[in-house]
């Protein structure tokens, strides 16, 4: 038997002695260290073989999404980290003036930090979950908070880049037990990170093998929101415990649940080399279920015709189009982000564009402080140019399914920038109680 492919990464210090950025100006790669001192960067040999398309860097989509780009930090920013390194300045200045960026970047979008942390029977607060909507608990385990590559417009990149008192995870699975034995409203486990499948599976194990115990029978569903079949699809077909992991699939259905994996996909070429095919059969024929979701990014997929291609190679592989969101308001989001008139109109023109086997999607979302807002028309009302939205998940699950409207800017990129039409927002009252009392959850049992 052949050898199975190593995972071997890289990182801002392999920079300059990468074979594949030899070719570029040593101007060049000077740009990419000054942004990868702020940003997370890491990128493993599959991408780089096998993902990018060497010949048409920095256009390339899969380059964009993995490699460091200048236009991601703001110019003075840039400009400062810029010098920091070209002059070799000692390491301690040039982490410290990073971190002062990063902490500019609004690391903890939309409560994340605060809101949607849950508590203990004792009133202590659990940082390795999030409660957000009544059925669904997200857990971050310890082990799982990196990845096998970075996507350079990760939502989660503060986790990455070791702003300490920013982590959020979570070391034992007793804590999630013992909440979710206590809140009967949770159907649904969603396992976060990060990614949890860098995990082995026997740590794995340890976190998902307690849920399917006694007093937990309400838990119907454990999801793993995950990356590994686009960036590492080795980890479901040579690796050494790749077998062990379809198993432990396999172990979740038969007791019941519902297992599925939540795949990140963001671009067609993630799904058109042999081993993500592979991986993706063996993960089908486990008996797990396959959702994608990804979010729509400038350089990356913001044309309709690459979703197209996206939806139809997820759904002719057995796998369903779930999630199209908007890129949210943290990190380097003005260099990735796409106003929502335009991203409604990507939206529309893909999926005017596939067959209702491809319209399980649903896009454009922001993942906001009240909940899960689509973009769902951009129209008049009586005569006025609005954008109509709908809560698709709430932190009052009563808002779920409401439109409400907006009026109409082609430059906003996220709802806090929009503007009721008429009548102000319905939730607008009810969420400002919750964040001023530190009470967003009415429904939790006690
Ligand atoms: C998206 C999300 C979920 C899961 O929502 P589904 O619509 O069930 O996929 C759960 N919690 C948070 C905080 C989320 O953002
Ligand atoms: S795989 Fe997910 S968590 Fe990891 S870097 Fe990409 S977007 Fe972030």
């Amino acid at each position: 038997m052949a050898t199975a492919p190593q995972l071997r990464f890289y990182t801002a210090r392999d920079i300059d002695a990468l074979p594949q950025l030899q070719g570029l100006p040593a101007e060049q790669r000077l740009d990419m260290k000054a942004v990868a001192a702020v940003l997370p960067f890491r990128v493993n040999q599959y991408v780089i073989d096998q993902l990018i398309d060497w010949s048409n860097i920095p256009a390339d989509p899969i380059f964009q999404l993995t490699f460091p780009q200048r236009g991601m930090l703001s110019e003075p920013n840039f400009k400062l980290m810029r010098e920091l390194i070209a002059k070799g300045a000692p390491q301690a200045e040039v982490k410290a003036a990073a971190e002062k960026i990063q902490r500019s970047l609004n690391p903890h979008p939309s409560g994340q930090t605060n809101l949607n942390v849950p508590l203990d029977a004792q009133g202590k607060r659990l940082p390795g979950m999030q409660h957000k909507y009544r059925e669904t608990v997200l857990f971050f385990p310890m082990a799982g908070q990196t990845c096998h590559s970075y996507c350079q417009y990760c939502f989660r990149w503060a986790q990455f880049v070791g702003l300490q008192d920013l982590k959020f995870a979570a070391r034992e699975a007793e804590q999630l037990v013992e909440y979710l034995k206590r809140h009967m409203e949770v159907t649904s486990v969603l396992f976060t990170g990060g990614d949890p499948m860098v995990m082995g599976t026997p740590v794995l194990r340890r976190y998902l093998e307690p849920l399917l115990g006694k007093g937990l029978e309400h838990i119907q569903s454990i999801r793993i929101g995950t990356k590994s079949p686009a960036y590492w699809p080795y980890r479901y077909t040579s690796d050494a415990d790749a077998d062990d992991v379809l198993r432990l699939h396999e172990q979740v259905q038969a007791s019941g649940r519902t297992m599925a994996l939540m795949v990140h996909y963001c671009h067609p070429r993630e799904l058109q080399t042999e081993a993500a095919q592979a991986a993706l059969k063996r993960i089908r024929a486990s008996g797990a279920e396959v959702r994608c979701q990804a979010p729509l990014i400038r350089h990356i997929n913001d044309n309709a015709e690459t979703w197209r291609e996206l939806w139809n190679l997820e759904v002719s592989l057995g796998a369903h189009p779930y999630y199209m969101f908007v890129e949210r308001d943290t990190g380097a989001r003005g260099y990735f982000e796409v106003p929502l008139v335009k991203a409604y109109e990507i939206y529309s023109q893909a999926y005017r564009a596939v067959t209702g086997l491809a319209r399980t999607v649903r896009g454009p979302v922001m993942s906001c402080m009240p909940g899960k807002v689509l973009v769902d028309d951009v129209t008049e009302v009586n005569g006025e140019p609005v954008i109509v939205l709908k809560m698709i998940q709430g932190r009052n699950p009563e808002w779920v399914n409401r439109t409400f409207l907006a009026r109409r800017d082609d430059n906003a990129t996220w709802l806090d920038q929009l503007k009721p039409a008429g009548n102000p927002w319905f939730f607008g009252d009810e969420l400002q109680q919750m964040i001023e009392s530190g009470n967003a959850r009415p429904w939790a049992s006690p």
